[in-house]
């Protein structure tokens, strides 16, 4: 018998788990389908984890700095086994939290993967269930190059899963994973190389940010290898293993781990489309309109698989806003994907909102004026380790408006979330200047620049 729904989701990660749960809370009856774990890529192999990761390398520098605070203290050690127990467990928890929480809310969670049979009907292995609406909320997985070798390298996935800190390792790619865990890992005490097929980290970023973070990593004693693009793993009789560059034949090498962070692809091929009608682009992503609606009525991608803006809020919020529309009577609402603040949990970490400088020019020309600094936050001032931080603010127009706003260094993590408000609501420079420093702190300078 099929089972009837009003809205299906597939995939219970932050957008499929969103848009049930808020369509529930409009009266819909609701089903997520999850072939894995509840929470999927951010709360499992993504955000979640990472970012414990991220502060146990926290605690790698802290500890680093606190002879020049005075402190005497005798490190013994660092368990991987520990911190990957407590992380592991936290996860758990929230995976646990989640089972519960949508049988509260009455949402179905059904195990299993799921296909489409009609514009209508879902195969979950063998079960079929039919909505009036439908939710693609399947996500992304990363990508591995079709090199030789390249199943002796992990991903992201196989990050989470390593039982101990590997001691020497290559990190292939440039963007948000791959700085992410090169940071970690050397903080904890790896030897990292980062390959880069070509000469900048973070490419899409600021030039400042990418500038200043290439720095930092260097001056921590990451090794960054530029303009090489590796055409070949090869594995030792030791189980070491060498990188070929495809351009030069150089063989870098010696590693006992290789991560490959050079993007994630959209998990949309085995989900039968075709059977209802649905187009993807070339690379698989699920073109969506302002709305999340597909090229087929009732059916509606958000997150990854769109290929917009892959990060966990956005996900959720497209996912919340569709709920409002299909079920809350909000005809027009939706998305504004414009001006949507992301930071980089890198070492130091990095935060970022609006148009870099380069973009701002080349829409708005010499209308564009430039705020930055730099400069060596107070809690660095003595510290043998130096961490710099740096700050631009972007403005356009007589009236200065802050269409971009860019932060490297300690706590710019926490400290774009307000100023991405103040961006979002038409703030000017003048808005800035007017707002009472709160001293000291690395932020005053975002109120104080001249
Ligand atoms: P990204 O898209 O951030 O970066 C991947 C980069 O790797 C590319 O931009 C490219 O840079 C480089 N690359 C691509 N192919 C190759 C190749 N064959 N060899 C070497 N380098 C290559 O992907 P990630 O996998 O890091 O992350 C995926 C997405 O997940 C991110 O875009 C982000 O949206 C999200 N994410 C967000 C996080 C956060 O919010 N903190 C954390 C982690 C992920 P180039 O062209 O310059 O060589």
């Amino acid at each position: 018998m099929t089972k009837q729904y009003d809205l299906i989701a597939i995939g219970a990660g932050s957008g499929g788990l969103s848009v049930a749960e808020r369509a529930a809370k409009y009266g819909a009856k609701c089903a997520v389908v999850e072939a894995k774990r509840i929470g999927g890529t951010c709360v499992n192999l993504g955000c979640v984890p990472k970012k414990v990761m991220w502060y146990g390398a926290g605690i790698a520098h802290t500890l680093h700095d606190a002879a020049d605070y005075g402190f005497d203290i005798d490190v013994k050690g660092f368990s991987w086994e520990t911190l990957k127990r407590q992380r592991d467990d936290y996860v758990g928890g929230i995976n646990s939290w989640y089972h519960t929480y949508l049988k509260d809310s009455d949402i179905d969670e059904i195990t299993g993967y799921a296909r489409f049979a009609d514009a209508h009907t879902l195969d979950v292995d063998g079960e079929q269930l039919s909505a009036d609406h439908i939710v693609i909320a399947s996500g992304s997985y990363p990508v591995v190059p079709s090199v030789p070798g390249a199943e002796y390298g992990i991903t992201s996935d196989g990050f989470f899963a390593l039982e101990a800190l590997p001691q020497r390792v290559a990190v292939v790619g440039s963007g948000y994973i791959a700085v992410e865990i090169a940071g970690l890992l050397n903080a904890m005490g790896a030897d990292v190389t980062m390959l880069l097929r070509g000469e900048q980290l973070l490419r899409p970023f600021d030039a400042m940010l990418r500038e200043c973070l290439m720095e930092e990593m260097i001056s921590a004693g990451i090794n960054i290898v530029t303009s090489s693009r590796i055409g070949e793993v090869r594995k030792a009789a030791n189980g070491k293993l060498d990188l070929i560059c495809a351009d030069t034949g150089q063989s870098i090498g010696r590693f006992d781990q290789l991560l490959w962070a050079i993007g994630r692809a959209p998990a949309s091929s085995g989900l039968d489309l075709a059977n209802a009608f649905v187009t993807t682009d070339e690379a698989g992503y699920i073109p969506t309109d302002a709305f999340q609606n597909t090229n087929v009525p009732n059916i509606y991608a958000v997150g990854d698989v769109t290929g917009r803006a892959q990060l966990t809020p956005v996900a959720i919020a497209a996912a919340r806003r569709l709920a409002d529309r299909l079920f809350g009577g909000m005809s027009e609402r939706r998305l504004d994907y414009e001006v949507i603040p992301t930071v980089v949990f890198s070492h130091p970490p990095i935060a970022t909102v609006g148009l870099t400088e380069s973009e701002a020019r080349e829409i708005h020309g010499d209308a564009v004026k430039i705020y930055q600094s730099r400069f060596t936050p107070m809690y660095h001032a003595f510290t043998r380790h130096q961490s710099k931080m740096a700050m631009k603010l972007v403005t356009v127009g007589a009236r200065e408006k802050v269409i971009g706003c860019h932060v490297i260094g300690t706590g710019a993590d926490e400290m774009l979330q307000g100023f991405a408000v103040a961006i979002r609501m038409g703030a000017t420079k003048l808005d800035l200047d007017d707002t009472i420093a709160i001293h000291p702190t690395a932020a005053e300078e975002l109120v104080t620049m001249r």
